[in-house]
């Protein structure tokens, strides 16, 4: 298990599409080394999501998840934030109902900057885990939120291309000066 280093926007490793894992290799020690320094990373700079593309694997893979913080984890018992930890492996998502719900994101690729997306705020999700299983999830909120944001990384896609304008493209600075003090995590 590792720290990884993150690619930031620019390299071409953001912008590729990655490839599917074989279901054979999930047990591999590659692949769970990766998904077990990915966790690590994510912890590190303490974002609530990292897909494998972003530590230099062009692999459709990703951890997310809000491990609970000391002393933190009883006051916060708002489930919208929550997200709990996963490990999905060629996820694929099916969007539920029209509802979309605009906001703010921020990623571990684009440090330090924050802007508002528009997403669907329903959805299930087919994916393996990292014991090879198949599973089904539903997903709302920023759970949804977060899954969609890595599974863009997965096909080269950043939170900057799904957003309707760049007017709210926001350093973190202003960001909590300006617009609000709760910071979003970055994924
Ligand atoms: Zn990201």
């Amino acid at each position: 298990m590792s720290i990884l280093k993150v690619a930031r926007m620019g390299h071409p490793v953001l912008r590729a599409r990655a490839k599917s894992v074989d279901p054979a290799e999930i047990a591999s020690p590659r692949i769970q080394t990766l998904i077990d320094s990915m966790f690590e990373t994510m912890q590190e700079y303490q974002g609530v999501g990292l897909a494998a593309p972003q530590v230099h694997e062009s692999v459709r893979l990703f951890v997310a998840g809000f491990p609970p913080r000391r002393g933190e984890a009883a006051k916060e018992a708002d489930d919208e934030e929550r997200v709990p930890l996963m490990v999905l492996i060629n996820p694929e998502i099916k969007v539920v109902g029209n509802a979309t719900a605009d906001d703010w994101e921020g990623c571990l690729s684009i440090p330090d900057v924050r802007g508002r997306v528009t997403r669907p705020v329903e959805i299930d999700v087919r994916a393996y885990d990292r014991r090879g299983r198949r599973i089904d999830i539903h997903a709302k909120g920023f759970t949804a939120r977060v899954i969609q944001h890595e599974t863009d990384h997965l096909n080269g896609v950043l939170f900057l291309d799904r957003m309707k304008s760049l007017e709210t493209l926001t350093f973190l600075e202003e960001y909590s000066r300006y617009w609000n003090s709760r910071d979003v995590p970055e994924e």
